[in-house]
């Protein structure tokens, strides 16, 4: 074998190595996403397990996972908490019925025409609110009345309440609209 014969031989048999590795870098990249969904099913059904567990368990007290109970429930309050802030900034109530936004001083939904529960006039708070925190509220408040002002609305015929033009049900009389 000359000295190019050789050096042909190599080069054939060093790209075959290369093709070899490539193809097994495929391989092992096709395993990993394999691994990662198969990951993924396991969280998604230890958090259905989880929270299959939670709802049979969350009224037993002192169970083994106490603590963790604990986590979830203060986070529950949190949202809780936090939804009644969004609401009562956007000055909004949710229909119980529905799931619905409606607005804070409507007696009936204007989705499904359920009777609402009465809130409470919103309060002013004494509570010292954080300057930014007021900033942000004015500038909901803001954008939220710029949408007002672009909404089309209608008159209730029974009762002459002004109802956003996609009210199904008037929300003073609880009359139908369609
Ligand atoms: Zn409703
Ligand atoms: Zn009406």
């Amino acid at each position: 074998m000359d000295f190019f014969e050789k050096l042909t031989e190599t080069f054939a048999k060093n790209s075959k190595e290369f093709a070899d590795k490539a193809k097994d870098y495929a391989e092992v990249a096709k395993l990993h996403t394999k691994i990662n969904a198969a990951n993924t099913k396991i969280n998604e059904s230890l958090i259905t397990l989880g929270k299959a567990y939670y709802d049979a368990h969350k009224n037993d007290g002192n169970t083994e996972f106490e603590a963790i109970f604990e986590e979830i429930h203060k986070a529950h309050l949190t949202i809780r908490k936090c939804q009644e802030e969004i609401q009562k900034i956007k000055n909004i109530k949710i229909c119980e019925k529905c799931g619905e936004e409606v607005s804070a001083d409507a007696t009936y939904c204007s989705h499904c025409g359920a009777k609402l529960k009465t809130t409470d006039k919103k309060e002013k708070s004494d509570d010292v609110v954080e300057e930014a925190e007021v900033n942000q509220a004015q500038e909901t408040k803001a954008s939220d009345l710029e949408e007002e002002a672009e909404k089309k609305t209608v008159i209730c015929p029974s009762c002459g309440q002004e109802l956003d033009a996609d009210a199904e049900f008037c929300t003073k009389c609880g009359s139908s609209m369609k």
